[in-house]
Order: C-alpha cells, then structure tokens, then sequence
C-alpha cells in the first residue's frame, strides 16, 4: 500500500502491531551490547548503534526515498562536517554565499588546511551552478546546494542542477532542512546525500538539537556511520526519541505554519512602514516562480526590512509580546532575529534584515504583535530600505 506523506510521519517507525507490544518504540540508554566473540555483530557499543536510533533513520529515509536508513548525527552540523568529508582532497567545492554561515564556516576551514578549494556563487535560481558544473575543475568537483536559502530565501531549481550534477558525474548534496521532504525530495531528483537540522521542523518543538544524514547508495551511507563512528558525533537515545515524536505531527505543523506564513508576507508587504518582504510564496517574490514549479508548499519562513536599517530592526523586535527574539527556526513557536547579530554571518547580508520563523500560534495574534509595532514605525520610502549593503 502506498501511503501519502501525512500518513507516513505518522505510522513509519513503530515496532510490529503484535498483542501487547508498545505502540511507541522504546528509548534504549546503554553503552555497550553483549557479545561473544569478534564482535562482527552490528551492535557492539553505543557509538556504532543504538536501537533508539532505529525508528527515525527508517521513517526519515523512507520520507526522502532512500533505499537505506538515514544516518542520525548529534546535530545539524555534525551531519554537514560528515557530508564534507565525502568532498576528495584537492577538489573543488561550489556552494552558494548565502548558505547556512556553519556550513560555510566549516567548508572554509578546509580549504585553508588545503583539503579543498571552496568557491561561493551568487544565487540566480540555478542557471550559474549549471554553467559551473559544465566547467570540469582539476581534482573534480563537488556541489553543495540549500534552497532556499538562510536567510537570504533565495530559491533554486533543484530538479535542473542535480539533473546537470547527475549528467556531469559531480556530487552532489542537498541541505534539505528549510524544505523538508515534504516540500521537496532531492534524492529522487539525483542528489547523492541530503542533510537536515533536525533541531529544526523535523522535531519541531525547540528542545532538541539533532542532526541527519541521508545516502542514495549502501556505500554512500557505509562511509557516513564511519564518520559518525570516528568523529563521535552520535545522537543520545532521548533525543532520537524526541524527535521521532515530534515528526509524528511535521504534516499538521508545516501545513499551519506555511499559511500562516503566506499570510503574514502578504499583511507585511502592505504595511507603509515595512521596505521590502521576502518569502516564495508573493508572485513578485524572484524565487515564487521556480518554487511553485518544483516544491510543494513555500515554507514558513520569511524576512524583511525595514527602513531604518538594523537600528530599527532592534527596536522593533525588542517592541514585540507574542513573537520571541531567538536563533534558530523551526519549531512551532514563532521566533525571529537580526541575522547580522551574528558575527559570522555573511556580509552580503543586509545589516537590518528580519528572520521571521513562522509558528503555528493564530496568525491574527501574529499579525497584530507586528502590526502594533509597525504602526509607531514611519513608512518606508519609496527607495526601499536605506541599509547600505
Ligand atoms: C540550523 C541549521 C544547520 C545546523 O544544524 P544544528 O542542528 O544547529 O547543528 C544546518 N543547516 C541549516 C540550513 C540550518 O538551518
């Protein structure tokens, strides 16, 4: 039986219904198994295995087409260093400015080992990776790609590139944890590894940080457990737990979450005292067009400007109730933040712009929180906002 998305978050990862069985898969806490032997078992200690890894690996590998269980990772960016240490020494890494600043801050650190050669291109909706791909680099060349993007929102046309990668013989890997598989699946359109944030909308509750790491092939994924295994970065027992039960209601979230979003773009990009809104799901959004065409749903995730640049933009939210001030996004509070607070942030990021991390609260509640302070905001002037970047 073929069951739909909703369906699967929901039943995918359960033990056997048999008579008496727990209907929840249980949490393990062990550090070592038994075992006679020359321990060739699978599970010999608590950092090769665990059981309570099991359930999510199987549900999340099932969720973006994988023939393999994913790989779980302490977090987000354990998985990415472990997807990095696939990219062969001397080859060249091609990845968008504006991806994620710890994936950014770990490939850089890399390159000046000299283990790679790291080269950062601006967004265009795909057409330039496409060009880059075409060009063989010496020592091969590998693509990273995140869309959209964080926090620029920059959207690109996913099925094209990793079709191109594919045709190329490039590798490619996906960081899928703004989308979601249930907005887009990579691994179906020919990428080699899809990684996630699991922090983010696949536990979807803020209390956890957890990482993922998805493999088209059995040797792919082979090489992924032994970095996890030698790096050490392994989930604990409660956490994967945790995050299974929270991807039981990732449909129920990303479906409130994403209207509201659309919701709030449309309600800011009227407001006189906002200078610019982005978010894929506005027609004169530049990313609306391929977004429409090749992901389900926009995401629920947005960003704005204000006219006063970043001295505004920290008044405003230190004026906000209900939304709270916080890194992070994801979960099923809303939350927002200053990027360029962080120092690490790219500075092709405009210094006041707004990451908005859409809940799943009443958006008539959020609207009014960021109406309320808006409206002791003067309008914004014709010539968008005045940030100098
Ligand atoms: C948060 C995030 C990461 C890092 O994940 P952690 O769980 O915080 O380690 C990686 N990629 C993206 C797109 C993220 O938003």
């Amino acid at each position: 039986m073929s069951l739909r998305p909703e369906t699967r978050v929901v039943s995918l990862g359960r033990p056997p219904h048999e008579e008496e069985s727990s209907l929840n898969p249980p949490i393990v806490l062990t550090s070592t198994f038994v075992g006679r032997g020359d321990a060739r078992g699978v599970r010999t200690y608590g950092r090769d295995a665990n059981p309570s890894w099991d359930p999510f690996e199987e549900a999340l590998a099932d969720l973006e087409g994988a023939e393999q269980p994913a790989v779980l990772f302490a977090s987000g960016l354990a998985a990415v260093s472990a997807a990095l240490s696939l990219v062969p020494q001397g080859a060249t890494l091609v990845m968008l400015r504006h991806t994620y600043l710890g994936t950014v801050a770990v490939a850089r650190e890399l390159a000046s080992r000299g283990l790679l050669t790291l080269e950062l291109v601006e967004a265009d909706g795909g057409a330039g990776l496409v060009e880059r791909i075409r060009r063989p680099a010496p020592g091969g060349l590998v693509v990273w790609l995140e869309s959209p993007t964080n926090p620029m929102l920059e959207v690109t046309d996913l099925p094209l590139v990793l079709a191109e990668a594919r045709r190329s013989g490039v590798t490619s890997i996906v960081d899928n944890t703004f989308a979601t598989p249930l907005g887009q699946r990579p691994l179906l359109l020919g990428a080699d590894v899809v990684v996630h944030s699991v922090t983010k909308y696949l536990a979807g509750h803020s209390d956890v940080v957890l990482g993922a790491a998805v493999a088209s092939t059995p040797a792919l994924r082979e090489r992924l457990v032994q970095q996890r295994l030698l790096g050490g970065a392994v989930a604990g027992s409660f956490e994967a737990w945790l995050a299974l039960r929270g991807l039981r209601t990732l449909a129920l979230r990303i479906e409130r979450s994403q209207e509201n979003a659309a919701e709030l773009a449309r309600r800011l990009e009227a407001h006189p005292a906002v200078a610019s809104v982005r978010h894929p799901s506005l027609p004169a959004d530049p990313g609306h067009a391929i977004a429409a065409r090749t992901m389900d749903g926009f995401g629920s995730i947005l960003s704005i400007q204000l006219p006063g640049g970043a001295e505004e933009a920290d008044a405003f939210i230190a004026s906000l109730r209900l939304w709270v001030s916080a890194t992070s996004l994801g979960g099923v509070e809303s939350t927002l933040e200053r990027r360029r607070r962080h120092p690490g942030e790219s500075p092709s990021v405009p210094p006041g712009l707004i990451r908005l991390s859409v809940g799943i609260e009443s958006v008539d509640d959020l609207w009014e929180d960021l109406r309320r302070s808006l409206d002791t905001l003067a309008p914004a002037s014709p010539e968008g906002p005045r940030d100098p970047a």
